[in-house]
C-alpha cells in the first residue's frame, strides 16, 4: 500500500522526524511540515532505552549517538542520603540493546534531520504551521490547502491534528511540573535518581563533558522559586533537600537555562480518523518518570511504518497500528503516573513507608527489572530487525507481521 502513497508528517520533533524517515524508507513520498522556522537545539538531555535504540540502530543512527553519549547499565533510585530504594540492571535484549544511553537531545535531532535530508523522497518545510486538518487528508497552512493520502500528527501535546479529528481525546493537566537543564562538567557525581522531600532529582553525564539533570518542580518552595524566576532560591531549596545536587546546580549559568514543563497526560480512544493518524505526544503525552515519551514516539513511528508497508488497505494498516500500540502505551502511561505519585511523596513517615515497601517488593521479585521490560512495549531485537528490513521490504521475513508481502 505504501508505494505511491503521499504522506504529510506534521511536526519535526523526535517522533515526526523518525516517522518521515521510516515511511520514506518503506517507499512513501513524504512532506514534513514543522512550524519552527529552523531546527532548534533543544537544551536538554534524553535517556534512550533499548526500544528507542533498537529503532535508531535499525536506521544506522545509533553508532554516532553511542560514540557521544553515556551508557547506563543500572537503574538506581536512592533516598536523599544515598540509600538505594530500587537498584536494577537495565533489561538486556542483546548486543547494543542492553543499556540506557544518556544523550544530548540536540544530537539526536540533528542526526535524524541529517538522515531525513539525505532522502530525496522527503521534502522538509520549516516555518510551516498547520492550521487545520480534515479526515479526508486535507490540511491547511500558510494559505495553502493540500491533500495527502495520510496525515501523521506528530505535533506534540497540543496537537492541531488531534483537535481536528475524531480521536475521543482527553487531555488532563497532571498538576506536575519538571525542570530540565544541561550544565558543563562530565563528572559532577550525578548518575541515577534521588527521591527527596521535594520530589525526584535525577540525571547523568551525557558523554560530551556535560551533565543532564531533571527535577520535580511541583513542591511549594520550588514552584514559588520558579514563579519568581529566582535561581538562588531554587538552588538553595534543592541543595538543602539533596546536598549532592549543589555540584550540578552551581553550574547553571542563568534562570533561562532551566527548561520548565508542566505535564499533561493525553489519552485517545482512537489513534486514527480517516486519513489522519497520531503518534508520539500527540497521541499519548505522559509523565516523564519512566523516560518513555520520546522512546515510545520512536516506536510508534516504526510500528506505523511497518504496518503501512505490509500491503494492506490504509484503514486496516492504521487499525493494526493503533491496536498494537494503544494498549501497550496506556500501560506505560499508567506506570509513569504511579511513579510520579510515588516520587512526589513528601512527608518523612510516608516516604519511609514507601521506601521500605519498594525495597521489600524488589526483594520478593525484581520489580524494577520487570517494569522496565514491560516499558519497552515491543521486543527491541525484533523491532531492530524489522526496521532494518523496512527499506528492503523484508518485513514479513523479520517476523513482525504475518501479512501479505508488500507490493513492489
Ligand atoms: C522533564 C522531561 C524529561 C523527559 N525525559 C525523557 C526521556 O529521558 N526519555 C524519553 O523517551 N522521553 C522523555 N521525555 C518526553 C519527551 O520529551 C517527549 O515525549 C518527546 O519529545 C515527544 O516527541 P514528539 O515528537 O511526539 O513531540 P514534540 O517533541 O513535542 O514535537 C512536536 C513538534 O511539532 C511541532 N508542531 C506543533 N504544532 C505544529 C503545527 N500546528 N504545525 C507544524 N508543526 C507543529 C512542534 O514545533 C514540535 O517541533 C521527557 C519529558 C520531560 C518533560
Amino acid at each position: 500500500m505504501i508505494r505511491n502513497t503521499q504522506v504529510t508528517v506534521v511536526g519535526g520533533g523526535i517522533g515526526g522526524l523518525t516517522a518521515a524517515l521510516l515511511l520514506a524508507r518503506a517507499g512513501a513520498g513524504v512532506t514534513l511540515l514543522e512550524r519552527a522556522p529552523e531546527p532548534r537545539e533543544a537544551g536538554a538531555g534524553l535517556l534512550l532505552q533499548p526500544n528507542g535504540l533498537a529503532v535508531l540502530d535499525g536506521l544506522s543512527l545509533a553508532a554516532d549517538l553511542e560514540r557521544h553519549g553515556h551508557p547506563l547499565t543500572r537503574a538506581v533510585v536512592r533516598t536523599s542520603t544515598g540509600l538505594p530504594i530500587v537498584d536494577a540492571t537495565v533489561a538486556g535484549f542483546g548486543t547494543g540493546l542492553d543499556h540506557v544511553l544518556a544523550v544530548r537531545r540536540g544530537r539526536l535531532l540533528a542526526g535524524l534531520l541529517r538522515a531525513v535530508r539525505a532522502v530525496p523522497a522527503i521534502e522538509t518545510r520549516f516555518g510551516c504551521e498547520v492550521l487545520a486538518a480534515h479526515a479526508d487528508g486535507t490540511i491547511e497552512y500558510d494559505g495553502h490547502r493540500v491533500r495527502a493520502d495520510l496525515v501523521v500528527g506528530a505535533d506534540g501535546t497540543h496537537s492541531i491534528i488531534r483537535t481536528a479529528g475524531d480521536f475521543g481525546a482527553v487531555a488532563r493537566d497532571t498538576g506536575t511540573t519538571y525542570v530540565r537543564c544541561l550544565v558543563d562538567g562530565g563528572d559532577l557525581g550525578l548518575e541515577g535518581e534521588y527521591w527527596t522531600a521535594l520530589g525526584l532529582f535525577g540525571g547523568a553525564p551525557i558523554g560530551d563533558g556535560s551533565t543532564y539533570f531533571y527535577a520535580a518542580a511541583h513542591a511549594a518552595p520550588i514552584a514559588e522559586a520558579l514563579a519568581r524566576r529566582d535561581l538562588t532560591a531554587f538552588r538553595h531549596h534543592w541543595t538543602r533537600a539533596l546536598p549532592l545536587s549543589a555540584a550540578v546546580l552551581d553550574r547553571v549559568a542563568g534562570f533561562d537555562d532551566l527548561l520548565v514543563n508542566d505535564v499533561t497526560r493525553i489519552d485517545c480512544a482512537r489513534w486514527a480518523d480517516g486519513r489522519l493518524v497520531l503518534l508520539g505526544d500527540a497521541a499519548h503525552a505522559m509523565a516523564p518518570t519512566l523516560g518513555q515519551g520520546a522512546n515510545s514516539a520512536i516506536v510508534d513511528a516504526a510500528v506505523l511504518s511497518i504496518e503501512m508497508a505490509a500491503g494492506r488497505p490504509l484503514a486496516e494498516a492504521l487499525r493494526r497500528y493503533a491496536d498494537r500500540r494503544r494498549p501497550r502505551v496506556r500501560k506505560v502511561q499508567d506506570t509513569a503516573d504511579r511513579l510520579a505519585r510515588l516520587s512526589a511523596v513528601t512527608g518523612p513517615v510516608p516516604r519511609a513507608v514507601r521506601d521500605r515497601g519498594l525495597r521489600l517488593l524488589d526483594r520478593l521479585g525484581p520489580l524494577a527489572a520487570r517494569q522496565a521490560r514491560i516499558a519497552q512495549q515491543e521486543d527491541p531485537r525484533t523491532l531492530r530487525a524489522a526496521v532494518a528490513a523496512l527499506s528492503q521490504t523484508r518485513i514479513a521475513a523479520a517476523g513482525l507481521t504475518t501479512g501479505k508481502k508488500p507490493r513492489t
